[in-house]
């Protein structure tokens, strides 16, 4: 079985699928410098698009595939519905459920970070920004607004030029997000939705302190079954590995 990772739940699966004597090869983009890794077989590095991922099945004889990616990897999406359809491979999205608004959120939606930053003047001037280390850019052009740039690993220029940056990964718990907001006099949040347990903190926090969030839609998918927990996509393995 082929995982295609790069998140918590596909760190997870692999292990579970490992702990159920399923042979699994956990693949990872190679984005971040020291990933944390799962159990089993791991492989690091782009396929070189959906052409080498098919020959990368052929030659590893994969049998199934999860695509556990996070869910704004939209192009390695495609690249595997577009690798299964082709060779007739069983495929499953493990995709987390996004986030939604609760009463006392003040939420706008945009479609992309672009539009995100055309967003914020209107709406703060001191902004915590967790949309992740690509799209930055879109958010470089705006010199009146004070950024705190949360990501894993160090950004590429070109970023905002008043900002600090904060290299972390999570997972957050509330009061570590309201102490940021509070120390740095954060008026909005900006980020993307990823959903999930391991980085809501921020929203409730920004919830508890009245501040609204701008919040970037998640990428159009390709049609494919679709599970949310790690649980079902177990249960997808275990019957497609007979
Ligand atoms: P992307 O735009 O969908 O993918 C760009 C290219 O990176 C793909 O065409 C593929 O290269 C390679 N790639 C992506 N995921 C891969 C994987 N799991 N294994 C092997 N190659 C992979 O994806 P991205 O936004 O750059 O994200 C890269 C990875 O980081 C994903 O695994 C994702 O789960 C994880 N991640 C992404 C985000 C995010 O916000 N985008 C956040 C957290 C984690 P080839 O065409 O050469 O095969």
């Amino acid at each position: 079985m082929l995982v295609l990772g790069g998140t918590a739940e596909a760190r997870q699966l692999a292990d579970a699928l490992v702990a159920n004597g399923i042979a699994v090869t956990s693949s990872l983009a190679g984005r971040v410098t020291n990933p944390r890794l799962p159990r089993g077989e791991v492989r690091i590095g782009g396929f070189g698009g959906a052409t080498g991922l098919v020959e990368w099945m052929r030659v590893h004889d994969v049998k199934c595939v999860v695509d556990a990616t996070h869910p704004f990897a939209a192009r390695i999406s495609e690249h595997a519905a577009a690798a299964c359809a082709r060779t007739g491979t069983p495929l499953l999205a493990l995709i987390r459920p996004g986030w939604s608004e609760r009463p006392g959120d003040r939420w706008f939606w945009v479609g992309e970070p672009a539009a995100a930053a055309e967003a914020i003047p209107a709406l703060g001037s001191r902004v915590l920004l967790t949309t992740g280390r690509q799209g930055l850019a879109a958010f470089a052009g705006l010199d009146q607004t004070w950024f705190l740039i949360r990501c894993v690993d160090r950004p590429e220029p070109p970023l905002p030029p008043r900002h600090e940056l904060l290299l972390d990964r999570g997972p957050y718990t509330l009061a570590g997000e309201l102490g940021l907001i509070d120390a740095h006099r954060i008026d909005l949040v900006v980020t993307k939705d990823s959903g999930g347990e391991h980085t809501v903190a921020k929203l409730d926090a920004a919830r508890q302190r009245g501040l609204p969030v701008v919040i970037v839609r998640r990428p159009a998918r390709p049609e494919a079954q679709r599970v949310a927990t790690v649980a079902a996509a177990l249960d997808w393995a275990r019957f497609h590995a007979g």
